[in-house]
């Protein structure tokens, strides 16, 4: 038996899966469902909490008082992060990419009246500056927790192991039986953690990560980073088979003009899914994320007997800070 970590109750699950046929219908190819991770309840809700849930049980066990993360400004790990705390009763600090705007807008105006701490970072969106940030606090007194980009180590990725245990339930009591599971994939943990999941259920299907980021992943290309990640969490649920690189599926096709960047394949898939089902993308993730899949779709990837589960990873708060390039 894997040892049983420290872990708060931060979101409200099960998430809905639900069936998107009139998306399905317009685009005229495989029945698409849904997961809805945006609906995960923790202040606008989205894919971090649940590898929060094992971050911040961790952070209280070792006795930390305060979170520390870093992320771009209109980071949805961000946010939600400082939402944990603000439960936990812990300070929150986070080391934001860019500068601050005139206008504060999307999740960093949640940061804001979350009470978290920002700190500018100019154009070190990941992290880079961590650990000054760190030495000053405990300087200060503070007890800090680092949770490291995107909440992706271990602990983050077991997050996304239950949400396949999760899905497993879905499966079982409704008529969704996925052959393809497509998702945007950034930091890894989400990712992994799907692929560690799928793997501890036995269920054979195929996982999709859109990547989203143009640029390699911190210390190194992102399907080693995510390789690493399954592999430990499989290893920590005392699977015996681990993986290969073959098994991590990183569609490299759709990082358009680069992180944050929306164009026409975010917008066109934004307004697609908000008017054929009445459900919000986001600009960054999600909305680059479904318009892969409807590029694949156009292409032919699937037949009609497949099923497509679209993992809605959140971000929604970030559509405001778009207004701009989104009302056109
Ligand atoms: C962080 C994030 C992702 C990517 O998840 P990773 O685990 O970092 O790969 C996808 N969608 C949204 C909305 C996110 O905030």
């Amino acid at each position: 038996m894997p040892v049983a970590l420290p872990k708060v109750s931060l979101g409200a699950f099960p998430t809905p899966l639900v069936c998107l046929e009139r998306l399905s219908g317009r685009l005229g190819g495989p029945r698409i469902y849904m997961k809805r991770d945006d609906l995960t309840g923790l202040a606008c809700g989205g894919n971090k909490t649940r590898k929060l849930e094992y971050l911040v049980g961790d952070a209280l066990q070792q006795g930390a008082d305060t979170l520390v993360t870093a992320g771009a400004g209109q980071s949805n790990h961000c946010r939600q992060t400082a939402a944990a705390a603000a439960r936990f009763g812990m300070e929150c600090h986070l080391l934001l990419g860019g500068s601050r705007p005139s206008f504060v807008n999307g999740n960093l105006l949640l940061d804001h009246l979350l009470g978290a701490r920002i700190h500018w970072a100019g154009d070190h969106r990941k992290g880079e500056d961590l650990p000054e940030l760190v030495e000053q606090l405990r300087q200060a007194g503070r007890k800090p927790y680092v949770i490291p980009y995107g909440g992706s180590n271990l602990l983050g990725a077991m997050g996304f192991v239950d949400a396949w245990q999760e899905l497993e339930a879905q499966i079982r009591d409704t008529a969704c039986n996925p052959s393809h599971v497509v998702f945007a994939s950034s930091s890894g943990g989400t990712h992994a953690g799907l692929m560690a999941g799928a793997a501890r259920w036995r269920r054979s299907c195929d996982l999709i990560g859109i990547r989203i980021d143009k640029e390699p992943a911190g210390d190194g290309d992102l399907s080693d980073h995510v390789l690493s990640l399954a592999s430990r969490a499989a290893a920590h649920l005392g699977l015996g088979a681990g993986f290969t690189k073959g098994d991590v599926v990183l569609h490299p096709d759709f990082t358009g003009g680069g992180y944050g960047v929306v164009g026409e394949v975010e917008r066109g898939a934004i307004r697609l899914v908000a008017q054929t089902e009445g459900i919000m993308l986001d600009p960054v993730y999600t909305g680059r994320a479904m318009g892969g899949l409807i590029a694949m779709i156009r292409d032919k990837r699937f037949d009609g007997r497949d099923q497509v589960l679209f993992w809605h990873t959140g971000g929604t708060p970030a559509l405001f800070d778009y207004a701009a390039s989104l009302a056109t």
